[in-house]
């Protein structure tokens, strides 16, 4: 299969919605069993296959790894003060002890 913008094999629209929306297209180097018709796939159409499958959008799959990117920096602040917070917590407790004895 190839990316392709430029339908040159007749039909020359989408296979599946018969209709020749903006590309890229899919070229599946097959033909109709009849041998008449080219079998593109239109994005849309693989989007709406894509969908059916489970898969997401792939504008939502670099928004959730940007989140992801995101998230995964403030947990390692976030971690750090923690450690530092227990770090001070220790000490506080230990002097707690000592200003008892
Ligand atoms: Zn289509």
């Amino acid at each position: 299969m190839d990316k392709v913008d430029v339908l040159v094999w007749a039909p020359g629209c989408c296979y599946i919605c018969k209709c020749t929306p903006e590309g890229p297209y899919v070229d599946t180097r097959k033909d109709s069993s009849w041998g008449d018709e080219h079998i593109y796939i239109c994005k849309d159409c693989i989007l709406e296959m894509a969908r059916l499958l489970g898969f997401e959008e792939p504008k939502k799959v670099a928004h959730a790894y940007r989140c992801f990117g995101a998230l995964t920096q403030q947990n390692k602040r976030l971690k750090e003060k923690l450690a530092a917070f227990e770090e001070i917590e220790k000490k506080w407790e230990e002097i707690k002890c000592l200003s008892s004895a």
